[in-house]
């Protein structure tokens, strides 16, 4: 015994000589090439709480936050955190156990109550995340003689979760109508009658910020007797009028069959997952899904978080409206000096810069300015496609989005980022620039893009006449019929 406390005392930790030889020749190698990659992902360490002005470790300084999900600014507010405090009295810490055997309280059927009166749906059930949710809806639902459609570009969580899934699986090219169309006919022909065809897409595409084109997506379900799943994360809370999410935004609330979202970004940065739509679905998630069925039910106090975040939400109709014009602001300055912005009036603002060592030492000049963004370059986002994904809150004040546009337009004179526009703007005079990959894509889709990106977009017929035209940023689309671009897209 003494031996045995004294071996602990001296060495570090000993593994078995199993272990320590996959340590060195698996997950040290594995490691090293994460480093030899430049991904690897280093964690700044917060010494406060989460809000738009933080203190990290190792700097006394105030950081200007744009890198949260806070889309509301709540997971720090007053209210909530009396809220989450009333509920650790009354309920206790946890549960210690799952929902079905002896982990449902009072709150936990309230919460689910308000997510689906929210919602304007008959029911809702809470998971832990919504990676969660996520994982436990398509294997629930879907059988093997069943169809998954899906978005090229949703989320890890969803394509992990139909993973788990015995139903066959189509890819459609991200938000391209006529690739979903594709595929809805290739499950079409398919003739067994009870067969469940799913297309399952983010509303928000939390790298691009930019947004499902839900009622063509509808449209196309219904041509083709599909259902609809939409990954609202990106969007409840703050996206609509209310915050009713993507499909409020395009005014077809209720019209989508099922939503998954979280509790864990506007709805009071906590933690927590939930799927609602028809009973009949919450009910058999109820006797089926794996990690809602094989998990700890969600802390007391942050169910009574979440809850007091719906609260201020439905109690306050501006809040949603708050972060929108924030966005609407920083968007709008940002363009105005220069910068292409990705995505359609989301606080999800990723300013592109094309190259990862230009975004990655941008972002520490930024920081170096007290503004904290994060580069995302490959394989996050698609290679020569790096940007700095700058997130907006309700909670920026003027001042701060002001001081944040600042501070990218003094990194921006130090790196040449105008500069290296002009030049390609007066070069694409020149060279007559084309777009191969916009062919057979939807025109407005393209021209929302480009219009983004800075460009005049002008829509003519197939065969229309044209006259040459030299402006550096005017752009041709011709289109037939369908509304489908036939020909590259040129300049002038
Ligand atoms: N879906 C999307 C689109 C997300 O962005 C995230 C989180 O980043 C998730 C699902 C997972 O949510 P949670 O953090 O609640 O597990």
């Amino acid at each position: 015994m003494r031996f045995w406390l004294r071996s602990l005392q001296q060495s570090s930790i000993r593994y078995s000589s199993t272990l320590n030889q996959i340590i060195d020749k698996r997950l040290n190698s594995e490691l090293d090439s994460i480093r030899q990659a430049g991904t690897w992902k280093s964690e700044r360490i917060i010494s406060t709480s989460q809000s738009a002005h933080i203190k990290v470790e190792h700097s006394t300084n105030d950081l200007l936050n744009f890198c949260a999900n806070n889309y509301l600014g709540l997971a720090n507010n007053s209210q909530i955190i009396q809220a989450a405090k009333n509920a650790l009295d009354k309920y206790g810490s946890g549960l210690s156990s799952v929902r079905f055997i002896c982990g449902t309280q009072t709150i936990h059927k309230q919460l689910e109550q308000r997510i689906a009166k929210f919602h304007q749906r008959e029911d809702a059930i809470l998971y832990i995340s919504c990676f969660d949710a996520n994982a436990g809806i398509f294997e629930t639902l879907l059988k093997e003689q069943d169809y998954i459609i899906s978005d090229e570009l949703n989320h890890a969580s969803i394509i992990d979760g139909i993973r788990l899934c015995k139903a066959k699986r189509l890819r459609y090219k991200h938000k391209d109508m006529s690739d979903l169309e594709l595929k809805l006919q290739e499950s079409f022909n398919d003739k067994n009658e009870n067969i469940i065809r799913l297309i399952a897409t983010d509303g928000v595409f939390s790298m691009d910020g930019s947004i499902a084109p839900l009622p063509d997506i509808r449209r196309l379900a219904d041509k083709y007797k599909a259902l609809i799943f939409v990954d609202e994360c990106h969007a409840t809370g703050f996206f609509g009028p209310t915050g009713r999410g993507t499909e409020e935004h395009f005014q077809m609330t209720g019209n989508i069959d099922i939503i998954n979202s979280t509790l864990g970004k506007a709805l009071g940065g906590a933690a927590g997952g939930y799927t609602t739509g028809p009973k009949a679905l919450i009910d058999l998630l109820r006797q089926r899904s794996r990690p809602y069925l094989f998990s700890n039910t969600l802390p007391p106090s942050v169910v009574a978080s979440a809850m007091k975040a719906i609260d201020l939400i439905e109690n306050d109709t501006s809040l949603p409206g708050r972060v929108l014009e924030n966005a609407k602001y920083f968007r709008t300055e940002m363009q105005t000096l220069g910068f292409q912005i990705l995505g359609d009036s989301h606080p999800i603002c990723p300013v592109m810069l094309g190259d990862a060592r230009l975004a990655s030492q941008f972002a520490d000049e930024m920081l170096k300015r007290g503004i904290y963004v994060i580069g995302f370059s490959y394989p996050v986002v698609p290679k020569d496609r790096a940007r700095i994904r700058v997130q907006v809150s309700a909670a920026h004040s003027k001042a701060d989005l002001k001081r944040c546009i600042d501070a990218f337009a003094e990194v921006g004179r130090q790196f040449k980022i105008y500069c290296r526009r002009q030049n390609k703007n007066l070069m694409m005079s020149n060279e007559n620039k084309s777009w191969p990959e916009f062919v057979g894509k939807d025109a407005d889709e393209v021209e929302r893009q480009l219009t983004a990106e800075g460009y005049q977009v002008e829509i003519k017929p197939e065969g229309a006449p044209t006259t040459r035209d030299f402006r550096t940023n005017r752009v041709r689309l011709f289109v037939d019929g369908n509304n489908a671009i036939v020909k590259e897209p040129r300049t002038g």
